[in-house]
């Protein structure tokens, strides 16, 4: 099983996995990238993932369903074209005879949904939408830092070395503002590195790990000692995860 980050618009990424013949994609905002990727591998289209309603992630499905040979899987609680399969929490999709099982990780919108799958002699994957970002995470449009502390938890608790496909290509900005919340974490640093090195050649950041976000993702550190005092100095009004993830997300939103 492959998989690949199919480009977007100008920073999102569209998750591919094919086994040679068929593809399934997630969140295509956008149809023709998604076209060009199967007709240049000769692949048919098996099913289309959703993880959530924004446009940039479902603009491209309709558009799609003359090639569909599968269903839509979608969250259920959220506005997604119709027809499609609803899916909560708890339940498992099947994808090249991996389990995909559903996570519910509200907070970026009410209804987001992320998909976690073990394939046989691979990493794990992770597609995590607008959830997890490489050193960030979603804007809270209709949720509360609450539900992300909650949903993050969830995400940092698979296993380390899970692959994680993030919608978007924000690492970079993510990581100015990490390392501004944190100038003391070496990974950090380190990463960072890594990951301009990979931007300055047009590489995707991505996947990252959930191994590497619990080192370097300020939105996953908030029980650390300078993550904290960092969010004192912005706002927190207290020491607790929440109030120190509301005050990372407020102080994220304004930081350039
Ligand atoms: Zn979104
Ligand atoms: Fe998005």
């Amino acid at each position: 099983m492959d998989l690949l980050a199919v480009p977007a618009f100008t920073d999102n990424y569209i998750w591919m996995l094919h086994d040679g013949v068929s593809a399934i994609v997630v969140d295509p905002g956008d149809a023709a990238p998604v076209v060009r990727a199967l007709d240049e591998r000769s692949l048919k289209l098996s099913a289309i993932v959703v993880t959530h309603h924004h446009g940039d992630h479902v603009g491209g499905v309709d558009a799609l369903r003359d090639r569909l040979q599968g269903p839509v899987w979608a969250p259920a609680t959220e506005s997604i074209p119709e027809p499609n399969v609803p899916l909560r929490g708890g339940d498992a999709v099947d994808l090249f005879g991996t389990r995909f099982e559903v996570i519910d990780v509200p907070g970026h919108t009410a209804g987001h949904i992320a998909y976690f799958g073990r394939p046989a002699g691979q990493a794990p994957i992770l597609f995590c939408g607008d959830t997890l970002f490489s050193g960030g995470c979603g804007r809270l449009f209709e949720g509360t830092p609450a539900q992300m502390h909650a949903s993050l938890s969830r995400l940092a608790a698979l296993p380390g070395d899970t692959r994680v496909c993030c919608a978007h290509e924000y690492t970079l900005s993510n990581l100015k503002f990490a390392r501004a919340v944190e100038p003391g974490n070496a990974e950090l640093v380190d990463y960072s590195a890594r990951c301009e090195s990979l931007r300055r050649r047009d590489l995707p950041t991505l996947p990252s790990s959930v191994s590497t976000e619990r080192q370097v993702n300020p939105f996953l550190r908030v029980a650390e000692p300078e993550v904290r005092a960092a969010a004192r100095a912005h706002g927190a009004t207290g020491d607790d995860a929440v109030s120190v993830l509301a005050a990372l997300r407020q102080w994220k939103n304004e930081f350039r």
